[in-house]
C-alpha cells in the first residue's frame, strides 16, 4: 500500500447570486433598482506545512469545499464573501490534475500556497445593470459556480543524498547507524516500500538520506518497484557509493554499480560520489583496505574513506565529508512549477469553440460563454435577452449562423440546452 499518493475533490465555493430588488420609499411610487451582487466564493488553497508528514489523512477526508458566497439584498447590499479553506499538505508534495495529469503546482517550500479551485465571483444585482438605456433592469446574474476539480497529491521525497551499492554492501547497516531518531521518519507509514530514508544531525547541520535498495535488481529496466522507489530520490545531489571491503575484489563491486547507475539515469551516474570501504571490522578487509583505498585513489577516485558500520569506526568521518561536499554544491533550484495552472483557456477568455456534434446539435465552449451561461437566470426573459448580447458581443451568434445553425436547432453551452431562436 503506498500511503504517499492520495486523490481529492476539491470544490471552490459558488459565487452569491445577485438578485432583483427595487427601492421602496414612501410617496416614491417607482424606486430605481437597488438589487444588491453576491459575495464572492471561498477558494480552496493548498498550503505546504513542515508540520505535516504524509498524505496519511487524506485517506479518510476525500473532499474538501470552501464556503460560497453569499447572495445578495436588497438596498444594493453586497453578499458576504465565502470562506476560503485552507489544506496543509506535507512541504514536498506535487499536485496534479486527475483528469490531464498536468501538474498543477509543485510545493517545494514551508508556507508555499496554491490556489486548486478558484471560487465563483458573484452574481451582479440588478442595480448594475441600470444604465441610460435601463433604467428599470428586471433581472440578475445568477452566482459564478466554484470551479470543481480532482487532484492527484504525490509526496516527494526529498533526500539529500542517496547511499547506492551491491546487496549486501551494508546499506540499511549504515542508515541505520547514522539516523537520529526524528519521530518525522519513524512515522512514515511506508518506509518498507520507498527508500529506507535517515536524517543524520552532523552538527548542527542535518542532511536527509535515502537507502535505494532494489537499483540493482533490475531497476534500471523500470522493472518491479525499485523503478518507483527512485522517483523519490529525483533530486538527490550526492551519492555515498558503499563497497564491501571484505569481498575479492571491491572495485569490481564499484564498477558494477557505477555502470547499474548509468543505465538507469545519467543525472545519477553524473551525481558527486563519496565513496565508503566498508566492514573493515573484519580482518580480511582491513588487510586490503590500504590496496583497495590507492587502487580507488588510482581510479580517479578522490573522496573515499575507510569504516565499519557495525562498529561505528569512521561513520564520523564519512558523515564529516559528506556535509562537506555537500554544502559545496551549488544552492538547488526549486522546480516550482507555474503555479497556478487552472483555467488554460483563460488566456483568451473570449476565445470559443463551435463543434457540429449532430443534426442540428451544435456545442459551443469557450471560458466566458460558459460562464454567462452559468450565471444566466433562465426563469427571467430579461436576463434570457442579455446572454443573448453577450452571444452576440463575443461573436458566438455569427459563428453558429456561419456554421448553419437554424432555428430549432438544439445549442449546448456548457451544462446548458438551449434551443436555438434568432
Ligand atoms: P544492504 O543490503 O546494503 O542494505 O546491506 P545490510 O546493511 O543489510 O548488510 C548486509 C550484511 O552485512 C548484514 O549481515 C550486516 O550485518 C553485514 N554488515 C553490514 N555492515 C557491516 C560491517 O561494517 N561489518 C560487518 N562485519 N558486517 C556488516
Ligand atoms: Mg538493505
Amino acid at each position: 500500500m503506498f500511503l504517499d499518493e492520495a486523490i481529492i475533490e476539491v470544490k471552490a465555493g459558488d459565487g452569491g447570486n445577485g438578485i432583483v430588488a427595487f427601492r421602496r420609499e414612501k410617496y416614491v411610487p417607482r424606486g430605481g433598482p437597488a438589487g444588491g451582487s453576491g459575495g464572492r466564493g471561498g477558494d480552496v488553497i493548498l498550503v505546504a506545512d513542515e508540520g505535516v508528514n504524509t498524505l496519511y489523512a487524506f485517506r479518510f477526508t476525500k473532499r474538501y469545499e470552501a464556503g460560497r458566497g453569499g447572495h445578495g439584498g436588497g438596498k444594493n447590499q453586497r453578499g458576504k464573501d465565502g470562506r476560503d479553506l485552507r489544506v496543509t499538505v506535507p512541504v514536498g508534495t506535487v499536485v496534479r490534475d486527475a483528469e490531464t495529469g498536468e501538474v498543477v503546482a509543485d510545493l517545494v517550500a514551508h508556507g508555499q500556497e496554491v490556489v486548486v479551485a478558484r471560487g465563483g465571483r458573484g452574481g451582479r444585482g440588478n442595480a448594475t445593470f441600470k444604465s441610460p438605456t435601463q433604467q428599470a433592469p428586471r433581472f440578475a446574474e445568477k452566482g459564478e459556480p466554484g470551479q470543481e476539480r480532482r487532484l492527484e497529491l504525490e509526496l516527494k521525497l526529498i533526500a539529500d543524498v542517496g547511499i547506492v551499492g551491491l546487496p549486501n554492501a551494508g546499506k540499511s547497516t549504515l542508515l541505520a547507524r547514522i539516523s537520529a531518531a526524528r519521530p518525522r521518519i519513524a512515522d512514515y507509514p511506508f518506509t518498507t516500500l520507498v527508500p529506507n530514508l535517515g536524517v543524520a544531525e552532523i552538527g548542527d547541520q542535518v542532511l536527509v538520506f535515502a537507502d535505494i535498495p532494489g537499483l540493482i535488481e533490475g531497476a534500471s529496466d523500470g522493472a518491479g518497484l525499485g523503478d518507483r522507489f527512485l522517483r523519490h530520490i529525483e533530486r538527490t545531489r550526492l551519492l555515498v557509493h558503499i563497497i564491501d571491503g571484505s569481498v575479492q575484489d571491491p572495485l569490481d563491486d564499484y564498477r558494477t554499480i557505477n555502470d547499474e547507475l548509468a543505465a538507469f539515469s545519467s543525472r545519477l551516474a553524473e551525481l558527486p560520489q563519496v565513496v565508503a570501504v566498508n566492514k573493515l571490522d573484519l580482518p580480511g578487509a582491513r588487510e586490503r583496505w590500504p590496496e583497495v583505498e590507492a587502487e580507488l585513489r588510482a581510479a580517479g577516485v578522490i573522496d573515499v574513506v575507510g569504516m565499519s558500520g557495525v562498529t561505528g569506526e569512521g561513520v564520523g568521518d564519512l558523515l564529516r565529508l559528506t556535509l562537506q561536499r555537500f554544502s559545496e554544491l551549488p544552492p538547488l533550484e526549486p522546480e516550482v512549477a507555474e503555479l497556478p495552472v487552472l483555467r488554460p483557456l483563460e488566456d483568451d477568455p473570449d476565445a470559443f469553440q463551435i463543434e457540429q456534434v449532430g443534426e442540428g446539435e451544435y456545442r459551443v465552449s469557450g471560458v466566458r460563454v460558459e460562464r454567462a451561461a452559468a450565471m444566466t437566470d433562465w426563469g427571467n426573459e430579461d436576463a434570457i435577452a442579455r446572454f443573448q448580447r453577450i452571444l452576440r458581443a463575443i461573436g458566438i451568434t455569427s459563428a453558429l449562423h456561419e456554421a448553419g445553425v437554424q432555428e430549432g436547432d438544439t445549442v449546448t453551452i456548457g451544462a446548458y440546452e438551449l434551443t436555438w431562436y434568432d
